[in-house]
Order: C-alpha cells, then sequence, then structure tokens
C-alpha cells in the first residue's frame, strides 16, 4: 500500500474505527493536552485535531480563526471582551497568555457542552507538543487525523495557504510521524498543496453540504469548501479525482449509496461528529470506516454492545 497508515483507519470485519473530536469536546476542553491524553488514555486509536499557524509561524492546536469569548479567558480569568483577537496577529509568547481551560456556560456555545470539565490553567498547545506526547513507546499506535485550517480572510493569498502547509508538514516531519498522519481539510486547494509537500502523507477531503446547518457558536468552514451545487452522490468521484484517499462527509450528507460509491473508489470515509445515539447507531448501520466524535465513550458502549470494536483484535 503506498500509504501504511491508511490501515488504522479502515474499516473491516467487526471493526469500525474511532476518532476522538478534538480530543474528546465532550467531556475536555476541546483541542488540548488534557483532551488528547484523555481520549488516548481510553483507547481511543484516531486523534482529530485542527491546526492554524501564529504571527511568529508557530503551528497551533486550536479550531477558530479568533480567540472565542466563549472559551478563551484573559490572564485575569475574565472571558474576553471586545474585538477576538485573531490567532495568526498573535505571536505564541501572547498566546500563552489565555486560558483555553473551559466554556462559558451562559453561551451558546457552552451549552453545547454541558458535561464538558471546566478547568483552569490550560494553554493552547503548540502542535509539536501533541506529536511529542505520541512518540510514547505507550502511545505507538495513535494516529492523526490533522486538519489544517485556512483563513477565511486570506483565501486568495496563495503564498500565505502554502506556507501554513509547509509549516505543519515540517514539524510532522521533525516528530518523524508522518506514517502516523494524514492531512485533513474542508479546503481543496490547501490539501493540494499538502499532496505536493507531501505525498507521503493521504490527503482526507472534508465536506459539508450548504442545505445543512452550521455548528452554532464557531466559525464554519462552508466557505472553504468547494461543493455548492453538488449532490452527495456526487462528493466521492470528486474526491477520488482530487487524489484524494480520504472522504470526510458531515454525518446528516451521507447514504449509503454514497458510501457504496466511495468504496468502490476505494475511499476511506470517516463520519463527523456523530454525537446522539441514535445517530451513532445510524452510522454502524451504514458501516463506515471510521466515526469521529467528540463522546468517544458512547460510540466505544455502542459498538461493544453489538459485539463490535474500534481496534483490530491484536491491538486491543
Ligand atoms: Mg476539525
Amino acid at each position: 500500500m503506498k500509504h501504511p497508515q491508511i490501515h488504522a483507519f479502515s474499516g473491516q470485519s467487526g471493526v469500525i474505527r474511532l476518532a476522538g473530536h478534538r480530543g474528546a469536546r465532550g467531556i475536555l476542553p476541546e483541542n488540548t493536552l488534557e483532551g488528547f491524553e484523555f481520549a488516548i488514555n481510553s483507547g481511543v486509536g484516531l486523534l482529530e485535531l485542527d491546526v492554524t499557524a501564529t504571527r511568529d509561524r508557530v503551528v497551533v492546536i486550536t479550531h477558530n480563526h479568533r480567540l472565542t469569548r466563549s472559551m478563551i479567558r484573559d490572564r485575569d480569568g475574565n472571558w474576553l471582551q471586545g474585538e477576538e483577537p485573531k490567532v495568526s496577529g498573535l505571536t505564541y509568547a501572547e498566546l500563552q497568555q489565555y486560558d483555553a481551560g473551559g466554556l462559558d456556560s451562559n453561551s451558546a456555545y457552552g451549552q453545547r457542552f454541558p458535561d464538558q470539565a471546566f478547568l483552569s490553567g490550560v494553554r493552547i498547545p503548540r502542535l509539536s507538543e501533541l506529536l511529542k506526547l505520541l512518540q510514547q513507546p505507550k502511545h505507538q499506535n495513535v494516529h492523526l487525523l490533522l486538519e489544517v485550517k485556512s483563513d477565511p480572510d486570506l483565501l486568495a493569498d496563495t503564498a500565505a495557504r502554502q506556507a501554513l502547509a509547509e509549516a505543519v508538514v515540517a514539524d510532522v516531519r521533525a516528530a518523524d510521524m508522518q506514517l502516523r498522519t494524514v492531512l485533513h481539510s474542508f479546503d481543496w486547494n490547501l490539501l493540494a498543496d499538502c499532496q505536493r509537500l507531501a505525498p507521503e502523507m493521504p490527503a482526507s477531503f472534508l465536506t459539508q453540504l450548504p442545505e445543512n446547518a452550521a455548528d452554532v457558536g464557531e466559525d464554519s468552514s462552508k466557505e472553504v469548501n468547494p461543493v455548492a451545487g453538488c449532490s452527495v452522490l456526487d462528493l466521492p468521484a470528486r474526491v477520488a479525482a482530487a487524489n484524494g484517499q480520504f472522504w470526510c462527509p458531515y454525518y446528516r450528507d451521507i447514504t449509503a449509496d454514497a458510501l457504496a460509491l466511495a468504496k468502490n473508489l476505494g475511499l476511506t470515509t470517516m463520519v463527523w461528529t456523530v454525537n446522539e445515539p441514535g445517530d451513532i447507531e445510524h452510522m454502524i448501520d451504514l458501516g463506515v470506516d471510521v466515526i469521529c466524535s467528540d463522546y468517544p465513550g458512547r460510540v466505544q458502549h455502542l459498538l461493544l454492545k453489538r459485539g463490535l470494536h474500534w481496534l483490530p483484535e491484536a491491538e486491543r
């Protein structure tokens, strides 16, 4: 196989893979080392995370392009006031002054995750810190679905997009984690950059059809996603034509027919972000390769109830 890491994401008889979304967002603060450690210590084999870069080109793990007041406190412990600063406008040292350890329970976003633990003193991590954690021998089977977030304000800026892709690839290579990493994005131009820069890492194409609502309280990626006017049945062929190895549709978009097309094209299919038990059951019935969830424990229990597992027997 050209990309050996694909195996870790492929469903097989008795196995549907499980990815912890931003670690385990339903339980612990998203995109934090605390959340990632919790997920992998729970036996989750795949981590999904989001990265962008600071002004001084440090690749950091965070989802939104601006520090968001529903989830970020200032150095005095207060929710952000006034204009939310852009991550790309701050240096890494400046970013370290903010606390990413909890959600504001009064915000619409906080109300989506009422069970998330509230921590203090949690920093937005560098990508290299997570890569270092995963180099420990006990975590050698953990694989990454590394989502590169392109800035919607800079879509026309090819150089900025390429610089971000270069910085991400450099970090992954410096940690020698290429063969455990898949590069993932809604921005297909950015994925083309990644494929050119790092052919050793498979490309994972995220899709969300415009008719389904964006998630409350967080940046939407719809404006960078080139699927306007498509039907879900068009998407697998478009991903394959772009030399993608993974197709990652929003779970409300996928159908059995579209999944069959993806399988025929040899694509690995991961659905996101599946949190409600009925929806998880439906994705298990469809037989996707990977379920990405904010609540990895829910997926584990629903798989076990059916005699299924998220890891092959040799890795349990
Ligand atoms: Mg993501």
